[in-house]
């Protein structure tokens, strides 16, 4: 039969990775749509992720910092929290994003078509039309045909099978809402996702508890960054529960009833008001009807794919958190762009397009907890375990003019070279803004650059990204500043 619409690229599903997509398919000149289930543009991150949280923790941070203003000689009264007033500041932060995506899409003539989309087979595409703020189906329905198609459909929190359905049990999500003023919260998994919105809550009142199974806290980052934010943020907690789980959970009354197993689990079930899973995203592999179209998909939900992004159906490709980890945003960016491209060439016969790839040396993390702590490329977990000889620079925010200023010197600045190459390999930097700096050590990995190139980059005085030219500097035996 034939179809509603006709295309040259289909983008399923539009977070930064679909979005990113299907502009620059569309800038590159191929005829695209894209079909997505939700309201707005943006997935995950605009609408219930990265935004969102960030506009909550900047809020966070600057009331915890202005509570410690009294010993600088300036006083506020205490803080009053208006949760209603809280919301509608976050949802217009958001609104102001998603608007300007579906401006962008306007402006280069990208079809958006609301739905939840099922492949047919590997050109044709199903999409049931949505409507409202849950997704309840009308029962219109079109077909699109597609040459191209990137799948960008993303992921969802995982539930633990035992959590009563209750409202006081959230994902992240959930937690977005800022549904009530929870004093006791449980953080299941010590992971960034966990750790940033229970920062949100316990700046607005809530006492933590967090229960992670593995033997830390933010695991992937070395522990020595990790250390400074956790004697920062220890009193926000009233227990941390490593090399644990919880094994049950009843609704009552009086809160949710959770029970703990493991080296560090409380011997009585505790009550909390709220409990919010962060234990990990599962991809949506499983869930668009991947097979009819003959694209492969792993037992877990992900979408293999080579370093072009394309998937075992050279036509189809995909991108972002479904293909997997890591989860982030700006690596779904990153590969919609490479999976464009290579799309485009194909349709045309650009050379040039046509080999595109995705041949990043790093992807940066970042958790926006106060301190921040990110790293990129090799930690020193790492070379220790696999044995590369490294060079360490370290440089101590005490030594910072900038961060003594701030009243924030707690943090550090870390740059690990190879030793015999001398150059730069990997970074890690706890503290204020440490999110905004991790950038230049990414670009320094990509460069190839050394430490003579990073120590002699003139870094503007003072700001706390001179801590990178001076951890360089200690690096490469040449930093006379620091004691
Ligand atoms: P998604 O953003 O998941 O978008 C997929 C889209 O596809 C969704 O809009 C979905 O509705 C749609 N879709 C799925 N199936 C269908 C279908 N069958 N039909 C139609 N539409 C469909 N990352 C960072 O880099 N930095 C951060 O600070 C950060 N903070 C985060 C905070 C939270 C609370 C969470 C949950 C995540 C955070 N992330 C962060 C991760 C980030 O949000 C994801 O990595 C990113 O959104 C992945 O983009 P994506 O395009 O792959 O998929």
């Amino acid at each position: 039969g034939g179809a509603d619409i006709e295309c040259d690229m289909l983008v399923l599903g539009a977070g930064p990775g679909g979005y990113s997509a299907a502009f620059r398919a569309a800038d590159l000149g191929m005829k695209t749509v894209i079909v997505e289930r939700y309201a707005t543009l943006g997935g995950v991150c605009l609408n219930v992720g990265c935004i969102p949280s960030k506009a909550l923790l900047h809020v966070a941070a600057v009331m915890d910092e202005v509570s410690h203003f009294e010993s600088l000689g300036i006083s506020y009264g205490k803080p009053a929290v208006d949760l209603d007033k809280l919301r509608a500041h976050k949802s217009k932060v958001v609104g102001k994003l998603t608007g300007g995506l579906a401006a962008m899409a306007k402006m280069r003539k990208v079809t958006v078509v609301r739905g939840l989309g099922s492949f047919m087979d590997a050109n044709h595409l199903e999409v049931e039309e949505t409507s409202g703020t849950a997704q309840e189906k009308t029962g219109k329905k079109q077909t699109i045909k597609f040459k191209y198609c990137i799948i960008a459909a993303g992921s969802q929190a995982v539930h633990l099978p035992f959590m009563p359905a209750d409202p006081r049990v959230v994902d992240s999500t959930g937690a977005l809402e800022l549904g009530g003023n929870p004093k006791r919260m449980l953080i299941l998994g010590g992971g960034i996702i966990g750790l940033e919105m229970g920062t949100v809550y316990s700046t607005l009142g809530a006492r933590l508890d967090v229960v992670e199974m593995l033997d830390g806290l933010m695991q992937g980052a070395d522990r020595d960054l990790v250390r400074v934010w956790q004697k920062m943020n220890t009193p926000r907690f009233d227990n941390i529960m490593l090399k644990t789980k919880t094994v049950g959970a009843q609704a009552t009354k009086d809160g949710i009833l959770v029970s703990f197993e493991g080296e560090q689990a409380p011997k009585e079930p505790q009550l909390y008001d709220l409990v919010l899973q962060a234990v990990g995203r599962s991809p949506n592999g499983k869930k668009i009807g991947a097979e009819k179209a003959g694209v492969a998909v792993s037992d877990r939900g992900f979408i293999p794919v080579d370093i072009q992004m394309r998937t075992n159906v050279p036509h189809i490709f995909a991108i972002g958190d479904i293909v997997g980890q890591p989860m982030l945003a700006h690596k779904a960016v990153h590969e919609a762009h490479v999976a464009a491209e290579v799309a485009c060439g194909d349709m045309t016969g650009d050379a040039e397009l046509k080999s595109a790839a995705f041949n990043a040396r790093v992807i940066p993390s970042v958790a926006y907890t106060d301190p921040e702590v990110a790293w990129v490329g090799l930690t020193e977990d790492q070379a220790k375990a696999e044995g590369i000889a490294i060079k360490k620079g370290h440089f101590p925010w005490t030594a910072s003019g900038r961060a003594i200023a701030n009243t924030r010197d707690e943090g550090f600045t870390k740059l690990l070279f190879d030793a015999k190459t001398h150059r730069i390999l990997g970074g890690g930097i706890v503290g204020t803004h440490a999110g905004d700096m991790i950038g230049e050590v990414a670009l320094a990995i990509e460069m190839g650059a050394d430490e003579i190139d990073i120590g002699k980059t003139i870094h503007p005085h003072p700001t706390l990204g001179e801590s990178i030219g001076m951890a360089a500097e200690i690096a490469h035996g040449t930093c006379t500043d620091v004691p």
